[in-house]
């Protein structure tokens, strides 16, 4: 048993090493000058990528739904070094809203190299109470306006080589209690863009597009969220937003951020039993 383990746990460390080495490098100067759209950038992880784009030197758009908070990001993005900060309002659940945040961007930087999606509709962190309207509804931001925005976008990333970044979660790969409307949107994210990625590669087309796969970040919506039921640590917004655009830079098919979510994506289909027994044990609940 010890020797079976210990193979494992070398089987698996050997995979993710080889998985980070193999890792182009990446060249912060590639992104001065770099335009950029970040969405859900007024909080979280959306601020954190801005704030680090302004400090390589890019060219940004932001947008979320609240002006205010906005206007404050693009004000920091441009005492970073950005060299252009914008940004736009917009509600995701919204039919137009997703072609009209592309079109700004678009208009008022020439075109984009990246597209960062990255937004999420407000939803409940509880076991699902059979409101079908609102599964209905995270559909509309957490995946219909992603698929908007990268069709609107795909264009111009095409003349600029450029790339998107799709940002996800380890509910899209594993189902979580409590997410059950969430990892609906996550897996459909995942679906359509791995089934999109091959489609652009056979085309030969210029666009790479990187599927993100997070763990627990301790943004301030989800150490709320998870607050009392959750006790696994939470890694930090910043350098979750940093991995992202590394991947997205060095044109990556995914990131795994943190480590934990490369080895738990391996170990739920060698032991799906002993995976869920982990998964529902991992939560304070008392029925
Ligand atoms: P967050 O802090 O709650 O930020 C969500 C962003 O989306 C905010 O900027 C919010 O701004 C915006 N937003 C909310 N509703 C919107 C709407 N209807 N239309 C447009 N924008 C809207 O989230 P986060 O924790 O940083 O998560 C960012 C991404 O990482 C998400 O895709 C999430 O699924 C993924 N992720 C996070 C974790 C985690 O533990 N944090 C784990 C796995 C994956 P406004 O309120 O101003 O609109």
């Amino acid at each position: 048993m010890a020797t079976f383990v210990k193979g494992l746990i070398g089987s698996i460390l050997v995979a993710y090493l080889a998985m980070k080495w193999t890792a182009p490098s990446f060249d912060p100067e590639s992104l001065k000058g770099a335009r950029v759209l970040v969405t859900g950038a007024s909080s979280g992880i959306g601020e954190q990528m801005a704030y680090h784009y302004a400090r390589f030197g890019a060219q940004i758009v932001i947008t979320a739904r609240r002006e205010k908070v906005l206007q404050q990001v693009t004000e920091k993005c441009l005492s970073l070094g950005a060299q252009k900060a914008l940004y736009i309002s917009g509600d995701m659940s919204n039919e137009s809203d997703p072609d009209k945040v592309v079109d700004f961007a678009l208009e008022k930087l020439g075109g984009l190299d990246y597209l960062v999606l990255n937004h999420i509709g407000v939803t409940r962190f509880a076991m699902w109470d059979g409101d079908v309207d609102h599964v209905r509804w995270l559909m509309k931001p957490n995946f219909f306006s992603y698929v908007q925005m990268a069709w609107r976008a795909l264009p111009s990333l095409e003349k600029s080589k450029g790339s998107m970044a799709i940002v996800s979660s380890m509910a899209g790969k594993l189902s979580n209690p409590f997410t059950a409307p969430y990892c609906a949107t996550k897996s459909a994210l995942n679906g359509f863009f791995g089934s999109l990625s091959h489609e652009l590669a056979m085309k030969k087309s210029n666009v790479s597009i990187s599927l993100i796969t997070l763990g627990l970040i301790d943004t301030e919506s989800a150490l709320k969220a998870v607050r009392g039921i959750i006790t696994t640590p939470a890694y930090p917004a910043s350098e979750a937003a940093l991995n992202i655009i590394i991947t997205g830079a060095t044109r990556q098919l995914e990131l795994y951020y943190p480590w934990y979510t490369y080895v738990m994506n391996l170990f739920k289909d060698w032991y799906p039993s002993l995976t869920r027994h982990l998964i529902q044990n991992a939560l304070n609940y008392d029925p």
